[in-house]
């Protein structure tokens, strides 16, 4: 029944039950302070004020007693002059009493007094007549019969009072079991609260915090250590990574989509300049060697040895274009083996030692040491290195500074990695050929086949790395090559 409600009813129900009893709590406590303090009230007000006045009833009745006998005794008027003063004391209090009465039973009682109390004092009043006139046996008489009318009056009066102690009694024993009632009550709500109570904190633990906290560590890579006091905290720091990884994920996935794509198009570029390449190369062969034999065999004046040469250059660019597009279709297989980025480095630049020299490019070089071993293939290598240098300094066409510099570095992606950076100081590239740089035969030059960025790029993802173009649109440009510096 309990599992069918939702975690969020759970909770709800709890600590509606929880605040309930806490507030019915507060609630009986109030009320039986209330009560308590109007009890006291009527207690002060009413029975102690009432109670009094039956005492001092009583007292009055009891001071009128004996006189009549001293008047028997020596007919002194002062002692009925004493014993009317205390009468009138009576008459008083019992006006007071009959004020203070609460009760129905107490009104009765006190009208029965004031009745008997007047046939006493009649009685009373007769038994002085009959001293006064001399009739002592007929006054002891009587006298007799006023002492018995005494005695139930004081027996009233003690009734009467009586009566109060027995309301007083009363009032305590109410307020005696309120409190019981109240103490019972405290008992029973104490071990609901703390049951409720418990109830709520295992439900936070159990199946909110606990599940935060493994849902955290699932979350959590592998090396990272646990997380801390704070589920929340951790799970919100464990969200806020995932959805970088997300971010990262996805520029990744939009990099590989653009590969594909690419690898598509390459695929299908690379059929037709395949087959384009073949058909022209055999022919080129042998319209190279017929014009070899023929440079041999001919006696030429300098004109036409200087056509010639044009011829014999522009056959050899043609070879050359030919040779990239075979490449460009048929990759090579990497021979790959340990070696250290640097020396590719430097076989490039010796390679084309000449070629720069005589573009007047100087080849600066920023290496604190050798770049540590790495997984490639040299020559694949030399082939990246050499492209950007040939571009770098074809642009520079009135000479310049070309800048290597090697660098180890953390990357997100690739872990631990060597960088050789390639800057010139030629034009930069615009903004807006940023996009097809790397594209397959995009060139701005008018001999050039757009060929060189694009297998230099396949080259080196080839090798698991990164060609980037690094952002600097007016001094020159800067590219990228990132490896992965990987131990197998
Ligand atoms: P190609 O050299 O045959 O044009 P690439 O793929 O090597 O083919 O280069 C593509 C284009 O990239 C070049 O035509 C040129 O516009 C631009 N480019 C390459 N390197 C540089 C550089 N260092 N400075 C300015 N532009 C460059």
């Amino acid at each position: 029944m309990w599992k069918r409600f939702s975690l969020r009813a759970r909770i709800f129900l709890l600590l509606t039950a929880l605040v309930c009893t806490t507030l019915l709590g507060a609630l009986v406590t109030l009320w039986h302070t209330r009560a308590m303090d109007s009890l006291l009230t009527s207690l002060i007000d009413k029975n102690v004020a009432s109670f009094q006045a039956a005492e001092q009833l009583e007292t009055s009745l009891l001071q009128q007693k004996g006189y009549l006998t001293y008047y028997f005794l020596d007919g002194n008027p002062d002692w009925l002059k004493q014993m009317e003063q205390h009468q009138q004391a009576f008459g008083e209090w019992l006006q007071k009493a009959r004020k203070s009465a609460y009760t129905e039973a107490m009104e009765g009682i006190l009208r029965q007094i004031d009745t008997d109390y007047q046939a006493y004092i009649k009685s009373r009043e007769q038994v002085i007549n009959l001293y006064r006139q001399g009739e002592q046996e007929a006054g002891v008489k009587r006298h007799w019969e006023v002492r018995r009318q005494f005695v139930d009056l004081l027996n009233l009066c003690e009734r009467y009072k009586l009566m109060h102690e027995y309301a007083i009694s009363r009032a305590r024993t109410e307020s005696q079991t309120q409190a019981r009632f109240i103490n019972a009550f405290a008992l029973a709500a104490l071990p609901v609260v703390a049951i409720l109570g418990m109830l709520l904190a295992y439900i936070l633990i159990k199946q909110i915090l606990g599940p935060i906290r493994s849902l955290t560590l699932e979350t959590a890579p592998a090396s990272r250590e646990a997380p801390g006091p704070d589920e929340v905290k951790a799970l919100s720091r464990r969200v806020h990574s995932l959805i970088e990884n997300v971010d990262q994920a996805q520029s990744e996935l939009e990099r590989s989509q653009e590969h594909l794509l690419q690898s598509g198009k390459w695929a299908m570029v690379g059929k037709l300049a395949a087959g384009v390449a073949h058909s022209i190369r055999n022919p080129l062969t042998s319209v190279n060697m017929r014009l070899f034999s023929l440079k041999r065999s001919l006696a030429m004046s300098p004109s036409q040895k200087e056509d010639f040469e044009v011829i014999s250059e522009e056959i050899r660019h043609l070879d050359a274009i030919v040779r990239n597009f075979l490449e460009f279709s048929r990759p090579p297989k990497l021979k790959m083996q340990r070696i250290s980025p640097s020396d590719v480095v430097d076989a490039a630049v010796e390679l084309l030692r000449y070629r720069l020299e005589s573009y007047g490019v100087a080849v600066k070089l920023l290496r604190d040491t050798k770049l540590p071993e790495i997984l490639a293939d040299p020559d694949q290598l030399k082939e990246v290195l050499a492209n950007l240098l040939v571009n770098a300094y074809e642009v520079m066409v009135s000479g310049g500074v070309i800048t290597i510099r090697e660098e180890q570095s953390l990357d997100p992606a690739l872990g631990q990695t060597v960088i050789i950076r390639v800057s010139d100081t030629g034009p930069g590239i615009s903004e807006s050929v940023r996009d097809q740089l790397f594209q397959p035969f995009f060139s701005t030059k008018e001999e050039g086949t757009g060929l060189g960025l694009s297998i230099a790029t396949r080259i080196i993802e080839d090798h698991g790395g990164r060609l980037d173009l690094e952002a600097n649109e007016d001094e020159g440009a800067t590219f990228v090559i990132t490896l992965p510096l990987r131990e197998d």
